[in-house]
This record gives structure tokens, sequence and C-alpha cells, in this order.
């Protein structure tokens, strides 16, 4: 190995995974003040092929104020280029990036939410570090009142002016005196605001007992920019501090934090005050505390681990508890760095808007992402639970420990915590590994190929924007897009620092620096188009993108790590593609060449020629000499080229037929995501007749071998709960005939009856086709406390044919009364992909769009849901004109600027250009197949 430390000090570590690494390699670099983290991996696939999955991770930690992150306070500016603050003053500062002439060190915080009249008031002192002589101190707050503002300097103690400024959420502090660099100062504010009343910032949350008594708690949810709408604070991830948090509350609520307590005071008037021990330095993004009425359950090995929940609940959280100890245990080993923090709480908080929340020490997730029934809860809530812990204990060294210096390098954070996600799985949990990595990765092509998709690393400035990078290519992208593949080599050199090298492929130095820069610094990915021809086989690459403007495709240009294996050898060949075309030569003539090996790297192929046919040959004769993975793949990418044009659909569907066979997981799941959508787009052109033929079984073989019970392996499970809901979605009548017969039997029973986990769903939707039988369950819904019970319920009713039921489900979601907001997005969702529903969907985005921009927050990853949920179907003009006159008539204080919006009017003219093509190849595909299966029947 031939690492050369730059730093002061370095240090490499050195893992062997016998079963699935070949080696991991972390090397940590001390140079100065910063802390570079370089990591890679090396996985071996299925077909003991080592694949390396090199993650070049240059982090910041406890990042030291450099001059070019943020900028100078413009002391020379004249007054009238300064924006005005809330009195008519000018305010002293022009940008949204706060000036870094003055640091907080240590915020003492105290808080009192007051869960009855719900609003809080509070009191922070924050100790500040000046760089520079200044009388300004700029810092965040956002929708609050402030008073009391003092400055503590050697000195004395001083009143300060303050001006407010909430475009950018910004205050300005101002004293008389000059703050003298090196001297230390403290700020003073008392401020006072009411809970929020959507799900980010210091909110209020609500559940309803068994009893039907309705309690009310106060969460946090800071990520991103939410912590200076609960105090006044530097809110911007690289000005890292300590905090000490007090917490005020009635003695029959409890406060947690993410610190341990020390000790508890009582205050006059019957109020306890806890006090919190002092947090390592962290971001404000990361602060967090509860006040509720929680229960909890613990359990101490390597650390102290406890799960809290609404009391009634509390039952459901031995699970949860149980992976935590696992997987802090396991990151503890892992990672060789000990979990900082003396305690880990995980909150099942009952208003939750995203999936789950990483607050150091006190970990947040929606109830459904926690708490397990095992006599309820099925196959896949399991691995979802275990998958959605693994992601924030890893975020409790990537992203707390160590953090990105601003937003844009966001995917660092989450590529990261979503890669040890599948590595922690792995390990604490083998028997759950499925392979969902692959299934990723096509999520995250299918937002990458638009073209106003980002780059990976994106400019971002306002808050809008730094909300709206937590969407999928920042999640999974990274893992993809820095997949090199090799066997016993990586090259990796980050910025002036070179690490680890060695020789890649015949004796070529890799400048893997050279490789990754085309990834990580270009939108999109590449399309590689191979055309075998004899022995030699022509290369070419352009940017595989979804729209018909060319423009976007010009000057793009990847380094490209290729695989192939061939029908004359069953090893992988590896042949890197540096420029626009190339060639390389087969040692003897094949019948078939298969590129990406296993789905290893992010490019899409075009087998151009006979090569797609000689494919299909391949896969109707004998499919399984290419692996789950790779047919997956091959289905994956011979759709997704019809849908620009490069293949015919005739092609494609013909590809598909050998589906009737299939048994992996991967594969019928890929097939079913292409075949599913056209479904989909015919119902909403009502095209009943020619969707029936459609539906002729594919996968009707795989159908009737299920049992209606809950055996097998987890693969084999969520298979099955799949094939039934599909076939009784899609009427097949042994399956409905069969759904319907125990539906009947449960609602007899009065819903005592135990159905078998993983058919519950497919009886579900049955039974909610009628008033009676939806009305059954929506009181069973109402009175579960089954977390994962109610969720399938939930979406049954949603995709019942009753209109009538379908609207009020979403104005009650939307009330938030006797169905819960936070599921207002998946409802609207569910229904809009109803086909007695989508046009009741859009109607009722159109109606409360600024109600629910309110409370989900403009530029969060529920308002894009919601966008390209509720759109992402449509293929008519008609269609398109009315999306695009709602959204057009948008501002950007409501929205106009989301680049979701952009991204739905691609997908619409898409979907229309695809009908347009495609109806008529659709058409005579099935008659001729109709002639054909007749023939064969005489
Ligand atoms: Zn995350």
């Amino acid at each position: 190995h031939n690492c050369r430390p730059v730093g002061d000090h370095s240090v490499h570590y050195y893992f062997l995974y016998p079963e699935m690494f070949g080696v991991c390699c972390v090397t940590l670099q001390v140079s100065g003040e910063i802390l570079h983290l370089v990591f890679c991996v090396c996985i071996s696939g299925p077909a003991s092929v080592v694949t390396m999955l090199v993650a070049p991770l240059l982090l910041v930690l406890f990042v030291p104020f450099s001059p070019s992150s943020g900028a100078q306070l413009p002391n020379q500016a004249k007054a009238k280029d300064l924006p005005i603050a809330t009195n008519g003053q000018p305010f002293p500062w022009d940008r949204m990036r706060l000036p870094t002439t003055v640091t907080p060190l240590h915020y003492d915080l105290a808080i009192h939410p007051n869960l009855t009249t719900l609003d809080f008031t509070g009191v922070v002192r924050i100790e500040l570090d000046v760089h520079e002589d200044t009388n300004t101190v700029i810092l965040h707050a956002k929708q609050m009142q402030i008073s009391d503002v003092f400055l503590l300097a050697p000195e004395g103690i001083k009143r300060l002016k303050v001006l407010e400024y909430p475009r950018f959420h910004q205050l300005a502090l101002l004293s008389d005196s000059v703050l003298i660099k090196g001297r230390k100062y403290e700020v003073h504010l008392a401020f006072a605001a009411n809970l929020s009343d959507s799900f980010h910032g210091f909110y209020k949350g609500s559940y309803r007992t068994s009893s039907g008594e309705v309690r009310v708690l106060a969460s946090t949810q800071f990520e991103a920019t939410f912590a200076r709408g609960a105090f006044p604070c530097f809110d911007e991830p690289a000005f890292k501090a300590n905090f000490t948090i007090r917490i005020i509350r009635e003695p029959r609520h409890i406060a947690i934090s993410n610190m341990p307590m020390v000790k508890t005071v009582e205050l006059p008037g019957g109020l306890l005050e806890d006090h919190f021990d002092t947090t390592v330095k962290m971001s404000t993004y990361l602060v967090a505390y509860i006040v509720s009425d929680f229960k909890s359950v613990s359990k101490t090995t390597q650390h102290g681990i406890s799960i809290y929940a609404v009391p009634e609940k509390i039952d459901q959280t031995a699970f949860a508890l149980d992976a935590a100890v696992k997987l802090l245990d396991f990151y503890d080993d892992y990672f060789d760095i000990p979990y900082p923090l003396p305690k880990q709480d995980l909150a099942a908080i009952p208003d939750f808007q995203s999936g789950a929340m990483e607050n150091w020490g006190l970990t947040t997730y929606r109830e459904t992402g926690l708490l397990f029934d095992p006599e309820k809860s099925s196959a896949s809530d399991k691995l979802g639970i275990t998958k959605v812990i693994a992601h924030e204990l890893a975020h409790q060294w990537f992203g707390n420990l160590v953090t990105m210096e601003w937003w844009n390098d966001l995917w660092l954070n989450e590529g990261f915590a979503k890669f040890m996600e599948f590595v922690s799985l792995d390990i604490t949990y083998p028997e759950l590994h499925d392979d969902f990595f692959l299934a990723k990765c096509f999520e995250a092509m299918e937002v990458d190929s638009l073209s106003s998709s980002h780059p990976v690393s994106t400019p971002v400035e306002n808050p809008t924007q730094i909300q709206e990078m937590f969407d999928d290519v920042s999640y999974d992208k990274h893992i993809l897009a820095i997949t090199i593949n090799s066997c016993d080599v990586v090259v990796f050199i980050q910025h002036y620092v070179c690490l680890y090298i060695q020789k890649w492929y015949s004796g070529d130095e890799l400048d893997v620096r050279a490789i990754m820069d085309t990834w990580t610094l270009q939108e999109g990915f590449p399309l590689v188009t191979v055309e075998v021809r004899g022995r030699e086989v022509r290369l070419s690459q352009e940017r595989y993108l979804k729209t018909d403007d060319p423009s976007p495709s010009e000057g793009f240009l990847w380094q490209i790590p290729l695989t192939y294996k061939t029908s004359a050898s069953n090893t992988v060949h590896r042949f890197l593609l540096k420029t626009k075309t190339d060639f390389l030569f087969l040692p003897e003539e094949v019948d078939w060449v298969k590129f990406n090996v296993d789905m290893s790297g992010y490019y899409m192929v075009h087998y151009a020629g006979e090569g797609w046919n000689s494919i299909i040959k391949l896969l109707q004769h004998s499919h399984t000499a290419l692996s789950g993975n790779d047919r997956a793949n091959l289905i994956h990418n011979v759709f997704q080229l019809v849908s620009i044009e490069k293949v015919r659909l005739d092609t494609a569907l013909e590809l598909s037929l050998y589906l009737s066979r299939e048994t992996k997981i991967m594969a019928v799941t890929q097939g079913f995501g292409e075949l599913v959508p056209l479904y989909k787009l015919m119902e909403k052109r009502d095209m009943k007749v020619l969707e029936n033929q459609m539906k002729v079984n594919l996968f009707q073989d795989l159908i009737d071998q299920q049992e209606w019970n809950d055996s097998g392996s987890v693969s084999q499970r969520v298979l099955r709960s799949y094939l039934l809901l599909f076939s009784c979605v899609r009427n097949y009548a042994p399956c409905v005939t069969k759904a319907t017969q125990l539906f009947n039997q449960w609602k007899d029973s009065d819903g005592t009856m135990s159905l078998p986990v993983d058919i519950t769903m497919a009886v579900f939707v049955i039974g909610a086709r009628t008033p009676e039988g939806w009305d059954f369950l929506f009181e069973k819904y109402r009175h579960s406390l089954q977390m994962s019970v109610k969720s399938r319920m939930k979406t049954a009713m949603a995709v019942s044919p009753l209109q009538d039921k379908l609207k009020w489900m979403m104005e009650q979601s939307l009330i938030g009364e006797i169905m819960k907001t936070q599921d207002l997005p998946d409802v609207v969702v569910s229904v809009s992909k109803n086909p007695h529903g989508y046009q009741l969907a859009w109607d009722f985005l159109r109606a409360n769009w600024h109600t629910m921009i309110k409370k989900f927050d403009l530029g969060s990853s529920t308002i894009s849901y919601l966008v390209t949920g509720v759109t992402n179907q449509y293929s008519t003009r008609e269609m398109l004109d009315e999306v695009r006159s709602f959204f057009g008539s948008l501002t950007e204080e409501t929205g106009s600027e989301m680049r979701c919006i952009q991204q739905a009017y691609e997908t619409i003219e898409d979907n229309i250009r695809w009908m347009d093509k495609n109806l008529p190849l659709l058409q005579a595909w099935l008659d001729k197949r109709n002639r054909r299966v007749s023939h064969e029947d005489l």
C-alpha cells in the first residue's frame, strides 16, 4: 500500500470482513484543524466477483472558520446598498450566509414550553469568539419576539440595539463599543414564540389515547434551517458549539434532550426544571428536546440506549431496542471511533413529517419507523425499521461528528448513511438482506435523468433550495456515482492529498481523481451504446437524458469503468471508457455480451444492432445464464431506452415475456416496476380493453404458487404480499374470491380473527371496495394502536373506488383530528394513483396548496413528493395545460422556484411523447401476441 500521509498525523484503519468485504480502509488525516477522512470499501458480490466501491469523503471536523466560507462585514458599503430592517433602518449585512467575524462557542439555553397555551418562552446566553474587531453581531432568529438583549463584556453588562431582517431570518445586535478580537463576550437574549403548527422548529404534536383523550406534546425538528425558529442562534452547520440546555415542565410531563439529565430543580408554582449535561461541539440543526408524557424502555451494553413512545405503545418497542443496541455496538467497532455521547435515545413521535432525524443522542422517528408488533407487523416492516435505525445511528458519526461545511455537500452525509444501511444490515441482520441496493440505484437514476436534476455537489443558498437538496439524488447517487470496478486496486486522490495508490488495469495508472470528477461534478449519468460486429465491440457514450431538448447533453464526457461478460466467458472483464467512442476486441466471436455486470456501475447500456435480440433469445431459452441482478438491470435498461426512443416498445415487451419464468425478487420487482406504470397510464385514459389484454398474466404462475400465510424467507414474504396485492388490485378472480372470503370472516369476528400479516393488504383492499367494508375498516383504523396495521388499512382505504370516501379521507387528513396530517401526503398520492381518484387528488392539491406549503414547508421533500406523486402519471396535453396553468400562477413565495415543478412538466411531456409513439405499437403487439397465444391454444 502506497499511502502517503501529508498532515501532522495520519491513521489508517483496515478491516477485513471475509463474508462480504475484501478489504476496507479508512484513513484519517489530521492537518491543522482539518480532518480528512478517506473511506473505501470493497464488496464482493454474489458471484464472488469483487467490486470495489470507493467513497472518498473529505469532511471537515470542527471546521475552523476560513474567510472563504463566509464573508466580511460590509464596513465600507454605502448605507443605500444595504437591506432595510423592520424598523426602517439600514441592516448592516446583505448576505444569506452569516459573517465569520464572530462565532459561537457555547450556548446556555433555557426553554419553557406551555402545552396548554401552546407557546414557549426562553432565554439564551451565547458565549462568543471574536475573530475581528467589530461592533456588530449577526445571527439567526425567525418569527419570534426578542427582548432583553444584553452584552456581557469584561467591562460590564450593556444593553444592545437589535435590528431584524426577516427575509434572511437575521438579527443584528449593535454595540456602542467595539468587541475586541480575542476577548471573551457573551450575548443574552430573551425570546417568545408560538409552538409551530407545522412539523419543523419547536412544534406541537398530539395523539389520542384508546379512551379518546387528546394529549399534547412538543418536540423539535431543526434540519435544515429551523433551529432559528426555536431560539436565536448561528444556524449554519459549520458554526459548531457546545450546548447546555435546561427545560421547564409540569410534573405530569418528562423532558429529554441530546444529553442525559443531571438534575431536576423545583421552581415556585409547582414547575420543574430539568438540567441537561453540556453537549460536545455540534451544529445547531442537531439540537433536540421533547416535552411529553412518553414512557421508555432501556438497555445498557457498551452504551445506554432507550426507546421512548407514547404509553400505550411502549410494548411495541422491543425490536427497535434490540436493533439499536446491536447497531450502535457494531458502528463502534466498525468506525473504531467510540460513540461519543453517554446515551442514545430513540423517540417515536406521533406527528412527524419525514422518516426520521439524526439529532445527536436523541434520534427521532415516525411511529411506523420504530414501533413493531411481532404479531401484526410484516417482514418488510421489520426491514424498514432496521434500516431507518441503521441510517440515523450512522449519522451519529457521519453528519454529527464529521459534518459537511455547507448544505451543498449534503450528499456526503446522506450518501454515507444510506450506504451504511446496507453494510450494517448485512452484518447485524443477515437474514434481512435483500438486494434493495439495486432498487435504490434505479430510483436515483429516475431523478437524475431529468435535465433539471442537480449535480451531486450543487451550490445552494436559500432555505427553499437547502430543503430541496434532500431528495433521492443526494441520498442515493453518491454511492453509485463513485462505483469503480476492480478486484485488486483502488486509487484515490483528493484535493492536494494523494492516498492509497495501486494499479487498476493492465499496467495503466488510473487517475481516480479525474474519474471521480467526471461523476460528482457533472449532473446526470451516461448511456453507453454497445455494438458487436464479429470480434469487434464498438463503444460510445452520451448523456442519458429524458427530454427532447438536445442542448443539455452536449459537452458531457465521463470516464466509465466498464465491466462485461460474454457467452464465451463467465469471468468479469474490464475496460475503461474515457473517450466519446472506442473499440475493444473479444478473443473470439460470441452469441451475446452483457455489460455492467450485476449493475455495479452507474450507467445505462444500449445494445445496438442485433444486441437486444440476442439478449431476448438468451432470456427466453436460458435466463439463468445471467444473475438475477443482471436480469433486473436488462429489464430496467430496455424500458428506459424505450422512453428515449432508442428501443421500440415491442422489443421491450418481447423481452419482458421471459418474466413468466422469473422467480428472483429483484427481477420480478423490476418487471412490475416497468409494467405497472404502463397499466396506470392506460387506466387514466379509460382504455379498459387494451388494459385488460395487457394484464394477461405474465405473473400468473408465480401468483398461483403463493400460499396465503406468512411462511418463507424475508424476500419470499415481501414478494408474496406484493404479488397478492397486485393480483387483487388487478382483479385476478381466484385471488379476489379468496380475499373476499377472508375479509368477511374477519369482519364477522369484529376484527378479532388474526389474518396472516403478509396477506392483510390484499384482504383490506378487497374489503374497502364496498361502503360497509370501508366503514368497518375505518372504525378499526381509528382505534388500532398498531402502526403497521393502521398504515395498511389507510393505504387500502385510499385505493377504494368509492370517490366520496376518497375525498373525505383527504379532507380529514388535512384537518388532522381523526386522521393524522403527517399522513396527508401518502393519502393524496395514493388517491392520485387510484384510477377513480386521480382527478380528485389534483383538485385537492390545487385547492389546498397554500395551506400545505405552510404546514410542510416550501422546498421540503414532502412538497416535492406531493407534486411528483400527483402529476407523474398524467399523459395528456389537457392535463399538462392544467398543471402548467396552476404552477405557472405561483409566486416565488408560494413555490414557483421549486425544482420539482420543472421535473413534473418534464415527466408529463415524457408521458405524452411515450403515449403518442407507443400506443399504436402496443396495440399491434397485443394483437400479434393474442393471435400467437390462441394459435398455441389450438
Ligand atoms: Zn440521513
